[in-house]
C-alpha cells in the first residue's frame, strides 16, 4: 500500500495535505509516510512467519534517523554498508547486535568500529577481506562473526547499474569458488563462520530470478550448515516496487496497478514461492529489503518556477534538481508527476519535460511525459522517492540539501531541517 491520495481536491500524505507542507517548509521537500513504512514492514514480517527470520533493513535506501528509529521500534535489524551507517543506526536507537555489514571495501577503521559495537555479522565479499577481518580481530583479541557473500551468477533482469548477482559484477565470491573460500576462511583463527549471504540486484519485478538464485544456492546452504554449523542464510534484498502508473486511473494506487500490464511483484507471491525451499534448509533466514520498505513511502515535492515553450519541447522548470533526486539521471528511474491540487476532471494533458535548474542536460525528472496542467507556482509530487532519494542528494551547484518531513496520521514532523548557506561552506578553509 501507500498513503498518498487526493482528498477534497488535495493530494494528502495520510491525513496531511502536501500543499500545506510545501507552504510551511518550502520546496524542494521530501515527505515520508510512517504508516506506509510500518505497513510494508509488518506485511513482509508476517509473510515470513513460517520460518525463523530477521529483517535487516538496507539502511542505504533511506538513512534518516526518524526512519531508522521507526524501523528499530518495529524490531528491525539493519544491513549497513559503512561505519557511518552503523553510527546512524546507533543514534536512531537500533541494535548493533542485529546489524549485518555488507560492502566490498570495508576499511580497518570500519571493521574495528563494527567489532567494538558487536555487530551480528560481517558479510564478506572477498577472501582478502576475510583475512583482513581475522587479522584485525586478532589485534583486538576477539573473534569476528563472518558470512561470505556468494555471487550465484543469476541474471536479475534489472537495470545494469543495480544488477549485482552476475559473475562480471564486483560483488561477492564466484559460485564456483565459494566452497574453497569457506574452507580457507574456517581455518582462520579469529573468524567464526556464522552464515551465508547473497544479493542479486535491486528493483526485481518478478519472483523468477529470486527463485532461481535460492534454488541454486540452497544445496550450498545445507552443506555449510552441516560442515560449519552456520546459523543463517541471508537472501538479500531487491524486492521491486511499482513506479509507473497510468494517469487515466485518476486515483493512483501503486500497489494494485493492473493497467500497467506487468503484475507487480507482491510480497505474498515472493514469500509463497521461496518459503518451501527456505524452510527445508532449517536456517535462520535474513532479508535485506531497502526499496520495498521505503520507496513508495516517500515523495519529493517541488514547485514549478518557469515554463518555457521551445520549438521542439515544452519545459516545466522546477525548483528540485538532479542533486536532490538523481534516480532519473543515474538509472533512468521513473517517477510519476502528480499535481498537489487535483486537476479538474477532463483537463487536457500536456506533453512536457519536467527539468531542474542544474547545469546538466541529465537534470530532468520526466521527458516527453503527458502531465495535467501545471502553471508556474504550482507544486507537484515526484512519487515513489522514498528510497535512493535524499540519501543520494548532493550539494552540486552549491544547492542546500532539502528538508525532510515525516507524516504520521494527521501529524507532520520536521525530521531534517533544510540546509542554509553556512552549511554549504562548513568545514572549508582558505589557506592563510
Ligand atoms: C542495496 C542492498 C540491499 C537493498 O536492496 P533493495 O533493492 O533496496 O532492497 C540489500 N543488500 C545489499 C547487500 C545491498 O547492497
Amino acid at each position: 500500500m501507500h498513503s498518498f491520495h487526493y482528498r477534497n481536491g488535495q493530494l494528502c500524505c495520510e491525513g496531511v495535505p502536501l500543499q500545506s507542507l510545501a507552504d510551511q517548509y518550502g520546496s524542494p521537500l521530501y515527505v515520508y509516510s510512517a504508516a506506509t513504512v510500518r505497513d510494508h514492514f509488518v506485511r513482509l514480517d508476517a509473510s515470513l512467519s513460517g520460518v525463523d527470520h530477521l529483517i535487516c533493513y538496507a539502511t542505504k535506501a533511506n538513512s534518516n534517523l526518524a526512519i531508522l528509529n521507526l524501523l528499530a521500534k518495529l524490531g528491525s535489524g539493519f544491513d549497513i554498508v559503512s561505519a557511518g551507517e552503523l553510527y546512524r543506526v546507533k543514534q536512531a536507537g537500533g541494535d548493533p547486535g542485529k546489524c549485518t555489514f555488507a560492502g566490498v571495501g570495508k576499511t580497518r577503521a570500519e571493521i574495528e568500529f563494527a567489532l567494538a559495537e558487536g555487530i551480528y555479522c560481517f558479510n564478506a565479499e572477498s577472501e582478502a577481506e576475510v583475512r583482513f577481518i581475522s587479522e584485525i580481530a586478532a589485534d583486538l583479541g576477539v573473534t569476528a562473526p563472518v558470512a561470505l557473500r556468494v555471487n550465484p551468477n543469476v541474471d536479475a533482469h534489472t537495470h545494469k547499474y543495480i544488477s549485482t548477482g552476475k559473475s562480471e559484477n564486483k560483488f561477492g565470491i564466484d559460485f564456483a569458488l565459494i566452497r574453497e573460500a569457506y574452507q580457507r576462511a574456517a581455518s582462520l583463527p579469529h573468524v567464526r563462520i556464522r552464515g551465508l549471504q547473497m544479493h542479486i540486484g535491486s528493483q526485481l519485478t518478478s519472483v523468477q530470478p529470486f527463485l532461481e538464485a535460492v534454488e541454486k544456492v540452497a544445496p550450498l546452504a545445507a552443506d555449510l550448515k552441516r560442515d560449519y554449523g552456520i546459523d543463517f542464510w541471508s537472501i538479500g534484498g531487491g524486492i521491486g516496487i511499482v513506479y509507473q502508473q497510468s494517469l487515466e486511473s485518476g486515483r493512483p494506487d501503486w500497489w494494485t496497478a493492473p493497467e500497467t500490464g506487468v503484475p507487480p511483484l507482491t510480497i505474498e507471491a515472493y514469500a509463497t514461492s521461496l518459503l518451501p525451499t527456505l524452510r527445508a534448509i532449517g536456517l535462520r533466514i535474513l532479508l535485506e529489503p531497502g526499496r520495498f520498505l521505503v520507496g513508495n513511502a516517500g515523495v519529493l515535492l517541488t514547485r514549478v518556477v518557469y515554463e518555457k515553450r521551445g520549438t521542439a519541447k515544452t519545459f516545466k522548470i522546477v525548483d528540485a534538481g538532479m542533486n536532490d533526486l538523481i534516480r532519473p539521471a543515474l538509472y533512468q528511474g521513473h517517477h510519476e508527476v502528480v499535481p498537489l491540487l487535483e486537476p479538474t476532471p477532463g483537463a487536457p494533458l500536456e506533453t512536457v519535460d519536467v527539468v531542474g535548474p542544474v547545469c546538466e542536460s541529465g537534470d530532468f525528472f520526466a521527458q516527453d511525459r503527458a502531465v495535467p496542467p501545471l502553471a508556474a507556482g504550482d507544486c507537484l509530487a515526484l512519487m515513489s522517492s522514498g528510497a535512493y532519494g535524499f540519501v543520494m542528494a548532493s550539494n552540486y551547484n552549491s544547492r542546500p540539501l532539502p528538508a525532510e518531513v515525516l507524516v504520521d496520521g494527521s501529524e507532520a514532523h520536521l525530521v531534517r531541517r533544510r540546509q542554509d548557506f553556512s552549511d554549504l561552506i562548513a568545514g572549508e578553509m582558505i589557506p592563510a
